[in-house]
């Protein structure tokens, strides 16, 4: 299922023409507007330093994309070990059937901007005092300024009874991951055939896109139903936050979404592991009873299952002592920024965004997408020996996909108030669009291949 556009985008990339060159086959879309690149030209500096990347997924690329359009001499090493760039929204669009494997990723090679060095290999170590990093390989990288962008760390460990590589047995699934997805789209086709009950879960950690569960779930829901086997499923929602949803404006939707189709939530409830076996998950339910923290574990039968990984900072993050280590943000070593500007809180002269981020909003690529250009400006700022002053608000979406057809576009901000970054001001967007789906399935995608990765979006 293609949009047209991005049809003709691939094809003009079979030809071998370059991705970076598609700007105006973009603009002339209205995907990224004429005047957006030309803000984009209309700030340079002549800034000096050796940058050096950490990570080069959505928020990496596009602050060496950004850095590349607006510093006169860049000179940007980036590092990561991935010969693929995906696009993880797509994700949970794989496991429902609605993109191909193939659709969602595309080779880092190719989307590495011009003109930056890419080391390929994992960094294993940094050393924030002496400005240097160590990778796997040992090579010392020196740097003069940090971008600090290497995503989560997803702990498949945490969770007894299965593992990275065992996904899928039992028919436990997990959408956090590219083969994972496609696992989840077979099972969930067989499940609808065979019938029993489903149970979906999040996880207890800070988690990327926190709505990407809570789309499953009801995409299964809506397939049953599409496919006449709605009763013979029984689905149940257990989440181990205290409420399902914690964005006001569009909470009540998501409830009475969840109550109209006939699944029950359940809060506070982790998953401790999994008795693929058996079919059997392992949960304990957490409460607080006056000063004290209750635990109480049970277990529950099912016959499709899917969770999600614990997930924290990777290990080198938390060993450099750049993340918290107090607050809710430092039992997975967030890193410690300042949650406007984006710098480091103890070194200066590093910036840090994206999933790896401690700062409390979604981890989600939308957020990226408005953290890049704060965090390149302050960079440049520090490079110029001034003070940072560009303020993120906290900006992140999820777009909640609530059925084949519709799409509950969470936006919101470090207030959780809702924010319009989408031309859907005619709707009433504290419910599910068919517009909002368009944009989910057809144009973020493109947005995020060719706009944001080329430092535009
Ligand atoms: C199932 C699923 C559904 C999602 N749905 C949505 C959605 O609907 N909307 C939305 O906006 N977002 C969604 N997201 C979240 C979005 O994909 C992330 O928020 C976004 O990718 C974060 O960008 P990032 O650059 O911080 O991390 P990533 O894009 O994950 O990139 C991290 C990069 O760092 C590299 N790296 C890791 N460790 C090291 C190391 N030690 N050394 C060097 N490099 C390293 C990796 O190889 C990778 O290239 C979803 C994610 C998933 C998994």
């Amino acid at each position: 299922m293609k949009h047209e556009l991005e049809e003709q985008l691939e094809e003009l990339e079979r030809q071998g023409i370059s991705r970076r060159h598609f700007l105006k086959i973009l603009t002339a879309a209205g995907i990224i507007t004429a005047v957006g690149t030309q803000k984009v030209h209309a700030f340079s500096s002549d800034a000096k330093g050796k940058i050096v990347v950490i990570g080069g997924g959505a928020a990496g690329i596009s602050m060496a994309a950004r850095l590349m359009h607006w510093l006169d001499n860049p000179d940007i090493t980036l590092i990561d070990p991935s010969d693929r760039q995906y696009y993880q929204p797509g994700f949970t669009l794989i496991a429902s059937g609605v993109y191909q494997p193939e659709d969602v990723w595309k080779k880092q090679e190719n989307c590495i901007p011009d003109g930056v060095k890419w080391i390929k290999d994992s960094v294993a170590a940094v050393d924030p005092v002496m400005n240097q990093v160590t990778t796997a390989n040992n090579e010392k990288i020196p740097y003069d300024f940090l971008v600090l962008t290497p995503g989560v760390q997803t702990n498949w460990e945490k969770v007894e009874g299965i593992t990275h590589d065992t996904l899928g047995a039992g028919n436990a699934h997990s959408i956090y991951d590219f083969e994972g997805a496609q696992k989840t789209w077979k099972a969930l086709q067989e499940f609808s055939k065979t019938g029993g009950r489903g149970i979906y879960t999040d996880t207890y950690t800070k988690h990327k896109c926190g709505g990407a569960p809570k789309k499953i779930c009801l995409l299964t829901e809506d397939y049953t139903r599409q496919h006449g086997t709605r009763d013979n499923v029984k689905l149940d929602y257990f989440t181990a936050a205290k409420e399902l949803y914690d964005i006001p404006f569009y909470t009540p939707r998501l409830l009475e979404i969840y109550k109209e189709r006939n699944i029950p939530i359940n809060l506070n409830v982790r998953v401790k592991g999994v008795d693929t076996a058996a079919k059997q998950v392992h949960f304990e339910k957490v409460e607080t009873v006056g000063e004290e923290k209750v635990i109480t574990p049970f277990v529950e039968d099912y016959d499709f299952f899917h969770f999600a990984p614990p997930m924290s900072a990777p290990d080198f993050v938390r060993e450099a002592g750049l993340g918290w280590t107090e607050g809710k943000l430092a039992a997975e070593a967030w890193v410690m920024v300042d949650k406007a500007t984006l710098v480091h809180k103890t070194y200066p002269n590093i910036v840090s965004l994206g999933d790896v981020a401690g700062i409390p909003t979604s981890k989600t690529s939308a957020a990226v997408r408005m953290q890049v250009p704060i965090a390149a400006k302050n960079l440049i700022s520090l490079m110029e020996g001034k003070e940072p002053v560009e303020k993120y608000n906290g900006y992140a979406a999820c777009p909640i996909v609530t059925d084949y057809g519709h799409v509950l576009l969470c936006e919101f901000d470090y207030d959780k108030k809702p924010v319009h970054s989408f031309p859907f001001s005619m709707l009433d967007t504290s419910k599910e669009q068919w517009a909002a789906w368009l944009l989910k399935v057809y144009m973020l995608k493109p947005m995020y291949f060719y706009g944001m990765l080329n430092g535009y979006a």
